[in-house]
C-alpha cells in the first residue's frame, strides 16, 4: 500500500507517530494509500526547519524570489495533467475539472511572480522640513496554511504563493482525505530551486492543527475548510495572538429575475451546482426563482440533468465523479430524504439515479417547494442537490439571502441592469456574479466571504493576501547637518 509521508526540510520524511489514515479512491471506493498523521513533535521538526530556513529566506533579494517563482510557475504549467491526475484519484473530480483547479493556482502563482511590484511601499518626501517618512511592508517568519479536501491544489495556492513570495516560510497541512497533490507541489518547489524548509507539508487531523496553532514559532494562520472548525480555529489561533484568516462554509443562492433568459440560467445553475458533485465552495446550492419564472426554469434544469454523464474521473466523457467518502455519501442521501418528509418535491432524486454501483457516487438531485425553515436549505449540503426556493418579489429574495447566515458567493440572473446594479449594492454576500454563476475573483484581486463565511479581517490572495503576509514598518528620517542639532523636549510637530 501507498504510504504518503511528510515533506520537511526538502525531503520525505516518513512519520513516527504511529497514526495514519485512510486515502480512498472515490470512484471505486478502495483506500488506494495511507497518509501518516503527525504528532505534535513531528509538527514541531517542521516548524525548527522552517523557522530556520526563514532566517535567510526573508533575506532573500526579490531577484531571487521572483526568479524560483517563475521556474516554479513553468514546471506547474507543464505539469497540469499529472497533478489532475492525482487530484481526480483522491477526490474524485473529473480530470478536466481538477485541471481547471490546477489552472486557477497557477493564477496565483503568477501574481506571486510579480510580487516586487505589490511589495512596493509609499513615500512622502518633505513631510517637515528635510523629512521623509516611507512605509515598508516585511515578512511575518512561519506562517502555516491549513487546506480542505475540496481544492487539494487551488486552495493552497491561494496561500503558499503570496506567502512564501513576501519572504515567508510556509507550512502547510493539508486534508487528509486528499494529501498528495501538496506532496507534488512541495517536490517540485525544490525542483525549482526554492531552499528546503521554505515549502513543507506536515501531513495530519487535530492534532496536527492545534499543534501549528500552538506552536509559538508560527506567526500566522491561513485556513479554508468548514464553518464551525474556521471559527475553532479563529478563535484558538486569535487567543494564542496570532493572525488568522478562517474562511468557512457556505450556501450560495442564484437568484433569477422573470426576465432572465431560461437557457441560459439553466444551463448556469445546472454547472454551478452539479459542477464536482457540488463539492465547492462557489457551488450553487440554493435557486431563488422570483414570480413567474419558477415553472420554466424547473423544468428547463429537470430537462438538463438526464445528460450529466456520471463516472470516474478518468473517465473521458465523465462530467461529473463521485463525493469524497461513503459517509458523506450517506449524509447526502439522509438530506435529500428528509427534504421529501419536509414536504419538499424531488423533481430529480440523486437516490434513484442511474451511477455506478461501486465508490461514492450520488446523482444529481433537485428539490422544488423548498422552504427556508427546511433543513436542505439552511444547512451546506455539500453534495449534487440544488434547492428551489420560490418568492415573490425581487425585495424578498434579496432579503432571504441576506437573512443567511452564510455570505460566501452569489449570483444574479437578469437583463436588467438597475436590478442586478441594486443587487450588487444591497447583497450581504462577499463575492457576486452578475450573470456569471461561480464568481471567484482573479488572482489579483482577493477571495472572501462574509459573515460565517469568513472569521478574520483579510481576504485570502491577491492584494489583501499581501496585506496579511507581510507587516508594515513606517519609517521617519532626516539627514541633518548635525552641527544645526539641539534639544527640544517638546512633543516634535511637523512644520
Ligand atoms: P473541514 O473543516 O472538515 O476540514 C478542513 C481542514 O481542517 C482539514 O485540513 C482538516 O484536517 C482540518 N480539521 C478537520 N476537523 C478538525 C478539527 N476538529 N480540529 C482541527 N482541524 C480540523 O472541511 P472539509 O470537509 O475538508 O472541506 C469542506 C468545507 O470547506 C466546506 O464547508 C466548504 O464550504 C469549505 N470550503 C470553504 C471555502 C471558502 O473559500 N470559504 C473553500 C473551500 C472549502
Amino acid at each position: 500500500m501507498r504510504r504518503i509521508q511528510h515533506f520537511i526540510d526538502g525531503e520525505l520524511r516518513a512519520g513516527t507517530s504511529g497514526r495514519s489514515s485512510d486515502v480512498y479512491n472515490p470512484a471505486t471506493g478502495e483506500v488506494q494509500a495511507q497518509v501518516d498523521l503527525a504528532s505534535v513533535a513531528e509538527v514541531d521538526q517542521a516548524v525548527i526547519s522552517a523557522s530556520a530556513a526563514a532566517v535567510e529566506w526573508s533575506e532573500s533579494s526579490l531577484t531571487q524570489r521572483t526568479q524560483i517563482m517563475f521556474r516554479f510557475r513553468e514546471l506547474l504549467a507543464g505539469r497540469v495533467d499529472e497533478l489532475a491526475r492525482i487530484i481526480s484519484s483522491e477526490h474524485g473530480k473529473v480530470i478536466s475539472d481538477a485541471a481547471g483547479e490546477v489552472a486557477r493556482g497557477l493564477e496565483n502563482v503568477e501574481f506571486a511572480c510579480g510580487i516586487a511590484h505589490h511589495l512596493k511601499g509609499e513615500i512622502n518626501e518633505q513631510v517637515s522640513a528635510g523629512i521623509e517618512v516611507y512605509s515598508l511592508r516585511q515578512p511575518l517568519g512561519v506562517v502555516a496554511g491549513i487546506t480542505p479536501f475540496n481544492f487539494p491544489a487551488m486552495v493552497p495556492s491561494w496561500m503558499f504563493a503570496t506567502a512564501i513570495a513576501c519572504g515567508n516560510t510556509f507550512i502547510c497541512k493539508p486534508s487528509e482525505r486528499d494529501p498528495s497533490a501538496s506532496m507534488l507541489i512541495a517536490e517540485w518547489f525544490i525542483e525549482a530551486g526554492l531552499p528546503p524548509g521554505v515549502f513543507s507539508v506536515v501531513n495530519g487531523d487535530k492534532v496536527a492543527v492545534d499543534a501549528l496553532i500552538d506552536h509559538e514559532d508560527v506567526a500566522a494562520i491561513s485556513f479554508v475548510g468548514s464553518t464551525p472548525i474556521a471559527s475553532y480555529v479563529y478563535n484558538r489561533g486569535t487567543a494564542m495572538g496570532k493572525r488568522v484568516q478562517a474562511l468557512g462554509g457556505a450556501k450560495n443562492h442564484m437568484l433569477v429575475l422573470p426576465d432572465a433568459d431560461i437557457d441560459m440560467a439553466a444551463d448556469a445553475a445546472v454547472s454551478a451546482a452539479y459542477g464536482s458533485a457540488g463539492e465547492r465552495c462557489m457551488a450553487i446550492s440554493a435557486l431563488i426563482a422570483v414570480g413567474s419564472v419558477a415553472d420554466e426554469l424547473v423544468e428547463a434544469i429537470s430537462t438538463r440533468i438526464p445528460d450529466i454523464k456520471v463516472g470516474a474521473g478518468d473517465e473521458p466523457d465523465a462530467e461529473m465523479g463521485p463525493l469524497i467518502t461513503g459517509e458523506h455519501c450517506a449524509r447526502v442521501a439522509g438530506y435529500v430524504e428528509r427534504a421529501q418528509e419536509a414536504g419538499a418535491v424531488a423533481i430529480v432524486d440523486g437516490s434513484q439515479a442511474d451511477v455506478p454501483k461501486s465508490g461514492f457516487f450520488y446523482g444529481p438531485t433537485l428539490l422544488d417547494r423548498v422552504t427556508p425553515e427546511m433543513e436542505c436549505y439552511s444547512d451546506e449540503i455539500f453534495g449534487p442537490v440544488l434547492v428551489v426556493v420560490r418568492v415573490e418579489t425581487f425585495r424578498e429574495a434579496i432579503d432571504l439571502i441576506n437573512s443567511n447566515p452564510f455570505g460566501n458567493g452569489t449570483a444574479i440572473f437578469t437583463r436588467d441592469g438597475g436590478a442586478a446594479r441594486q443587487f450588487q449594492h444591497e447583497v450581504q454576500v462577499g463575492m457576486v456574479g452578475i450573470n456569471v454563476p461561480i464568481p471567484v475573483p482573479v488572482a489579483y484581486h482577493s477571495f472572501g466571504g462574509w459573515k460565517s463565511s469568513l472569521f478574520g479581517d483579510t481576504h485570502m490572495y491577491g492584494p489583501e493576501g499581501v496585506r496579511f503576509y507581510t507587516r508594515a514598518k513606517a519609517v521617519t528620517a532626516r539627514w541633518p547637518d548635525p552641527s544645526s542639532s539641539q534639544i527640544d523636549l517638546g512633543f516634535p510637530r511637523n512644520n
